[in-house]
């Protein structure tokens, strides 16, 4: 059985790893951002509750994203395991999670420096969403192949990067800390390609 907490700063590629850990287990893997999105694009009543929370550009309470966190483990698909995607980022979502326990938590591992290069110069274009990178030579205002116009977006400039990777730091610190108590974390080198990083998560499940 492998109930998996895979956690990560942004870009340590922990979302490509859940994608593949979940083909090769066979199991699903999910995140919180995920299932809020279903449960809105569903229509239910906690769904247009959700909604509501967005519009206000509130956050979803710890106690909802459990929640929905709770209801998912219940669908049969879990039965031989899941893989949760980025969660918890900090001890009140830790605690909020008390209906179930991981079986390993791992912990990919990149230097800040790593993330910010990783991270550092995403583009978006205004027209269709399409993902560029500055370090591919593309230059925010340039125009993407659909005509429209490249923009570096306030969430990907290094300072807001260095500061949701500060907050990764602090608060993520504290739940792998808990977790280590109770012997469960492996701590995976996130450097070099995908396929390394996936293989050396293989070895410690
Ligand atoms: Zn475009």
């Amino acid at each position: 059985m492998h109930k998996i907490f895979l956690m990560g700063p942004q870009g340590s590629g922990k979302g490509t790893q859940a994608e593949r850990l979940s083909e090769r287990l066979g199991i699903p893997f999910f995140g919180t951002g995920q299932l809020i999105r279903e449960e809105v694009a569903s229509g239910s009543e906690f769904g247009m509750k959700l909604k509501h929370i967005i519009l206000r550009g509130e956050l979803i309470s710890d106690v909802d994203a459990a929640f929905l966190l709770q209801q998912r483990l219940k669908k049969p698909d879990t039965q031989n395991g899941y893989i949760l995607d980025g969660y918890p980022r900090n001890l009140s979502q830790y605690r909020a999670f008390d209906f179930d326990m991981p079986t390993h938590v791992i912990v990919i591992d990149v230097s800040r420096e790593e993330s910010l290069r990783r991270l550092g110069g995403r583009l978006t274009c205004r027209a269709c969403n399409r993902v560029g990178s500055m370090s591919a030579g593309l230059k925010p205002g340039d125009n993407c192949p659909c005509g429209g116009e490249w923009n570096l977006r306030d969430d990907d400039a290094p300072e807001a990067i260095t500061r949701r990777l500060e907050i990764y730091e602090k608060e993520t610190a504290l739940v792998i800390a808990e977790y280590q108590q109770q012997g469960i974390v492996k701590q995976v080198d996130g450097m070099g390609t995908v396929e390394d990083v996936f293989e050396r998560i293989m070895k410690v499940l």
